[in-house]
């Protein structure tokens, strides 16, 4: 299994990494999508047992803290992998901000230009944002390689917007749908193109309900490890009634093809 979206840089989880590790090797997931949140997390290497897949980004969250040159530096460690996705970037309506969210916008722009300039498939972020994070992608879309809109929690009408029936666009589920208040992503997730929907963690973030800690983290919020990705692989499954192990592979071959647009 491929685990489309987790954080293997996240500072949180430094003391705890070859657990982190551990946990996925043992629930299967062999291979994953690393994003990144903002320029400290761009010059860390992580040396593990996992096929890793990089990316970097500047997530919406960091926006308006990250240093004004932090485009250079994105640009430089990009032209030094050219593996690299770009991701995780967006837009939040999560996490109001003082300025209205127009240093978020303006980061989206930038590194949107930067995917269209040097050929890179994207990670985006639209958590309560989803209307406007496609609106500002619109003009981006055809130019880039591939859009994977990661945490997809929109409601199932929007399915129908001219970038999501793109055929370079992927979507990716997460531990949300194991909420039991979940009310639109189990319709979300029976209504998302099979060919086009992958799995994620998003770990150490998206604890899932009923999933196992990594450890009772700072502040004593569950941090979460890419070990809980056979939960949502299940979850997924029952919704469109498909055995297990076949999602599993449907999942996975579709993370290959949007890692295959690079
Ligand atoms: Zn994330």
């Amino acid at each position: 299994m491929i685990d489309a979206h987790l954080h293997l840089r996240d500072a949180r989880i430094e003391p705890y990494h070859a657990r982190f590790v551990q946990e996925a090797l043992a629930a299967g997931v062999s291979a994953c999508i690393d994003c990144s949140a903002r320029p400290e997390e761009w010059n860390v290497t992580v040396a593990c047992a996992l096929d890793v897949t990089t990316a970097f980004g500047l997530h919406p969250w960091y926006a308006s803290v990250a240093y004004p040159d932090w485009p250079d530096f994105l640009r430089l460690a990009l032209q030094a992998d050219p593996g690299a996705l770009i991701g995780e970037i967006g837009l939040d309506g999560l996490r109001r901000t003082a300025d209205g969210g127009l240093a978020q916008r303006a980061a989206l722009e930038t590194q949107l230009a930067l995917a269209a300039r040097l050929g890179r498939p994207v990670v985006l972020h639209g958590a309560r944002a989803w209307g406007a994070l496609l609106h500002a992608v619109e003009p981006w879309a055809a130019r880039l390689p591939a859009l994977l809109f990661h945490g997809v929690s929109f409601a199932p009408d929007l399915l129908a917007h001219p970038v999501l029936r793109r055929r370079n666009v992927w979507f990716g589920v997460g531990g949300a749908l194991l909420s039991p208040e979940a009310r639109t992503l189990p319709r979300l997730a029976a209504a998302l193109p099979l060919d086009r929907l992958v799995v994620e963690t998003d770990a150490p973030d998206a604890f899932p309900s009923g999933g196992e800690p990594l450890v009772l983290g700072q502040y004593h919020a569950l941090l979460n490890h890419p070990g809980n990705l056979p939960r949502i692989v299940r979850a997924v499954a029952r919704l469109r009634d498909i055995p297990e192990p076949e999602l599993a592979a449907i999942a996975e071959a579709n993370t290959l093809a949007f890692l295959a647009t690079r």
